[in-house]
């Protein structure tokens, strides 16, 4: 009888588990449309020019790596302050929003899970009916009943409103409510500026704790467009919580920058706040790394580095556009005759394909097209020379 005789063996990441099999697959044509991440039209993971040319600027006066403060490197903090709210906006100016660097978007929303459970012990969760599926996860970990709101329908291809909206408003008072900030994750289906109002609307009725998850800010319609949403809690008046993350705006996985930002009523008030962010960071791992964020730093405050960031992330985001046009067009050219144009409605990285557990079974065994079993896809990762053999192959499924 060892230690670890009644352990058992934990369910394989649907996502990672997925990647394991591409990687074993010996298919020449496979295309891997599993996981959640950009790649170039020549199908390679791109270092953006502006992470090269701050790096190179680093290794001119390379620097010894002490600790960084518990809430990370303060330029770094600033620029996400200004990022998520603006320069100028009233709450950055009078200082009422707590930030911290994170380990990525989900240390963010860990961060910001453990010093609500300490804030409000007795709190549901909601998060969207689907969702990123680490969401349950994590806020189940951190100690929460954790149950859904409608989200996505699947007659309609779009987003059920008003099940959204009843759900919020049945809510008990007090219950937090993740909310994808833009670029929903799987669905690719975002509600509109008018729909958010709605949302506002039951936040404000049902004294809801809204925790936005932006992870893709500027794979929607831009950096500022996708980041609008925050000004309409800001102005509706709301304390609210914003996870941030860089890995995928930054193309910088790996390095893990992402942020918490906590949007208090008073400057005293973040203070407060941030002295107890800070003691969930200390008791998870102390403090964060320094690489990324540095990086992440000297680029948004660089307005020369900044201007380059701009623009890879608009070609990102402009590459997708285009993936999703031609892969509506090419599956009409292969041959399917279902209206596919919804593809070109979803935005961010992911498409909700609408196709079946088998179909995607199929298409994995077949032809060694890889999505997950719900039927997304990964737009960001088709490009000129996989997607005519991707719609081959779903027009073969079909
Ligand atoms: N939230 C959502 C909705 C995501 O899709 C992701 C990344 N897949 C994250 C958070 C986590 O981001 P990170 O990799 O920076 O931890």
């Amino acid at each position: 009888m060892s230690l670890f005789t009644a352990v058992e063996m934990a369910p394989r990441d649907p996502i990672l588990g997925l990647n394991e099999q591409f990687a074993a697959d010996p298919n020449p044509s496979k295309v891997n449309l599993g996981v959640g991440v950009y790649y170039d039209d020549n199908g390679k993971l791109p270092l953006l020019e502006c992470v090269q040319a701050a790096e190179r600027t680093m290794a001119e006066s390379p620097k010894a790596r002490g600790y960084l403060p518990i809430d990370g490197i303060a330029a770094y903090d600033t620029a996400v302050k200004n990022l998520v709210f603006g320069a100028d906006s009233e709450p950055v100016q009078s200082g009422r929003v707590a930030t911290v660097q994170a380990i990525g978007g989900t240390g963010g929303l860990k961060i910001g899970a453990d010093f609500l459970k300490q804030l409000k012990p007795q709190s549901k969760v909601l998060i969207s009916d689907p969702s990123w599926e680490n969401h349950r996860a994590l806020f189940t970990n951190a100690g929460f009943k954790v149950e859904s709101y409608a989200y996505y329908d699947a007659a309609k291809r779009g987003v059920n409103v008003e099940g959204m909206l009843a759900d919020l408003n049945a809510a008990d008072e007090g219950t937090i409510v993740v909310l994808h900030a833009c670029c929903h994750n799987p669905t690719g289906y975002d509600i509109t500026p008018e729909q958010w109002d709605g949302v506002i609307a039951a936040v404000k009725a049902k004294n809801l704790v809204p925790f936005l998850d932006m992870a893709y800010q500027g794979f929607g319609q831009g950096i500022a467009e996708d980041g609008a949403v925050i000004g309409k809690f800001v102005a509706a008046g709301l304390s609210f919580f914003v996870s941030t993350s860089f890995s995928k705006s930054f193309s910088l996985y790996g390095e893990r920058v992402g942020a918490l930002s906590v949007l208090c009523e008073s400057k005293e008030e973040a203070g407060r706040v941030l002295s107890q962010l800070k003691i969930a960071i200390r008791t998870n791992y102390s403090n964060p790394p320094t690489h990324g964020g540095t990086v992440v730093a000297a680029v948004l405050n660089t307005p020369d580095l900044r201007a380059v960031w701009e623009k890879e992330l608009g070609d990102m985001r402009l590459r997708i556009k285009q993936m999703r046009l031609a892969l509506v067009e090419k599956l009409k050219a292969a041959g399917v005759t279902q209206d596919m144009s919804f593809i070109t409605t979803q935005v961010g990285m992911f498409s909700y394909s609408g196709l079946t557990k088998d179909q995607m079974v199929r298409l994995r065994t077949e032809f060694g097209v890889y999505g997950t079993d719900t039927g997304r896809m990964c737009v960001a990762a088709l490009n000129s020379k996989n997607i005519d053999y991707v719609c081959a192959a779903i027009a073969k499924v079909i």
